[in-house]
């Protein structure tokens, strides 16, 4: 899961690594008064889980609360390289006497971790480290051992936080180090870390946090109360959250077939199938969702999947996709049959199954006689048949 940058710039607050106040907000009044809580000048932030937004016009100076609120009325309708922006942060401006860049990430390749860091950090980092790839500094923290003071300090000498003190720079890359380990991140990257303050008072200088990125490993999500302290209450799609709390890999899409298999692949192929065969009858009729019940899913977690996916009023059919391995079809077979009894379920079934227990599980099927149940042969003839029972019964139940 990857944070906006408010929620990412509160787990670096945490550690203690300093970051200017801002508040979020999602309206122009909401801005006025954050904007007025912060002071001016401020800066006005889109928040949106995408980098580059200084670029795309995403990020605004105001000095005034009139400039805090035009420059929100410019950006929160923005969308920008397809995401669209969630709301602001209004954030106290700094002066910027340099940009930094550092990350740690999760390298699965070599199964350690990347510490990342250049002094030519700000918006043109990936330009200007292609140009002078020597300016980028690498470490790696192995996964068995720690990354400590010393090692802290000299990766914070070799790439020359020359406006700043090395025991700063290192003090912050060890905090991140903390921020990554105990929030099971994959990425935590500051870009800008700037030095901040007034130039002829060094006293005043600081390193300061002013941008921040932080994805969070999914897998473990169990350990931090499913994150909900993040969750996105704005976007949040009802059958989507539902899924979720079973732990279904489900997205929702916007067509008439709810598609149910076993592996993301053949789940992928089976909503092609659907929009193959909806194009090819004329119908325009679209897969309503991706629902994967993985491997090994008993007959319960069959019958949840259903009830999820025709909860959805759009779904006028539904396309069961099985290759039986270590999910047996038989399973699958009795989840169908448990979540017919459960719902009352109007609409059209078909199945296809092949694998472990598929004959087995066929038979389940023709004995339970429910004229609901459709089964096909082949992946094919059953994204035709799903299609074309659900045009039949979208207009049959008008
Ligand atoms: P990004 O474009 O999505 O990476 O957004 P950033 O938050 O990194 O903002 C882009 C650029 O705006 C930064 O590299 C800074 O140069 C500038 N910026 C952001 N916040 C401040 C601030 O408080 N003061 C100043 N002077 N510049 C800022
Ligand atoms: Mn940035």
């Amino acid at each position: 899961m990857d944070l906006y940058e408010y929620q990412a710039r509160q787990l670096l607050a945490e550690q203690g690594i300093d970051t200017p106040k801002g508040i979020f907000a999602q309206n122009s009044h909401e801005v006025a008064e954050a904007a007025d809580e912060i002071g001016y000048p401020c800066v006005v932030k889109a928040q949106v889980r995408i980098g580059h937004r200084g670029q795309a016009g995403g990020v605004k100076l105001a000095k005034t609360q009139d400039e805090a609120i035009l420059s929100s009325e410019q950006i929160l309708p923005m969308t920008i390289r397809g995401h669209k922006v969630n709301g602001v942060l209004v954030a106290e401006a700094k002066n910027v006497l340099h940009e930094y860049y550092v990350s740690i990430s999760l390298d699965r390749s070599s199964r350690d971790f990347d510490v990342l860091a250049t002094a030519n950090g700000g918006t043109e980092v990936e330009e200007i480290a292609k140009e002078h790839p020597e300016s980028v500094k690498r470490l790696h923290i192995s996964a068995l051992q720690d990354f400590d003071m010393d090692a802290a300090r000299s990766m914070a000498e070799s790439i020359g936080f020359y406006h700043a003190d090395v025991d700063q720079a290192a003090d912050v890359l060890l905090k991140m180090w903390k921020c990554f380990k105990d929030n099971d991140a994959t990425l935590v990257e500051i870009n800008p870390l700037a030095k901040i303050g007034d130039s002829d008072d060094e006293s005043s200088k600081k390193l300061c946090a002013l941008d921040a990125k932080i994805s969070l490993d999914d897998n473990a999500a169990f350990r931090h109360d499913g994150w909900k302290r993040f969750a996105d209450t704005t976007h949040t799609d009802m059958f989507e959250e539902h899924a979720k709390e079973h732990g279904l890999h489900y997205v929702h899409l916007k067509g008439e077939v709810g598609v149910i298999g076993n592996g993301a692949g053949l789940v992928m192929s089976s909503l092609d199938a659907v929009s193959g065969a909806g194009e090819e009858q004329g119908t325009g009729v679209k897969p309503a969702n991706f629902l994967d019940i993985g491997g090994g899913a008993s007959a319960e977690v069959m019958s949840t999947s259903l009830s999820i996916v025709l909860s959805d009023p759009q779904v006028e059919s539904v396309f069961v996709n099985v290759y039986g391995s270590i999910t047996a079809c038989d399973q699958v077979a009795q989840g169908i049959l448990e979540a017919l009894k459960k719902l009352n379920i109007s609409k059209p079934i078909v199945v296809r199954f092949d694998g472990n227990a598929a004959a087995k599980g066929l038979k389940i099927l023709e004995d339970a006689h429910n004229p609901n149940i459709h089964v096909s042969a082949t992946m094919e003839e059953a994204a035709q048949e799903a299609a074309r029972l659900a045009k039949h019964t979208k207009e049959t139940t008008k």
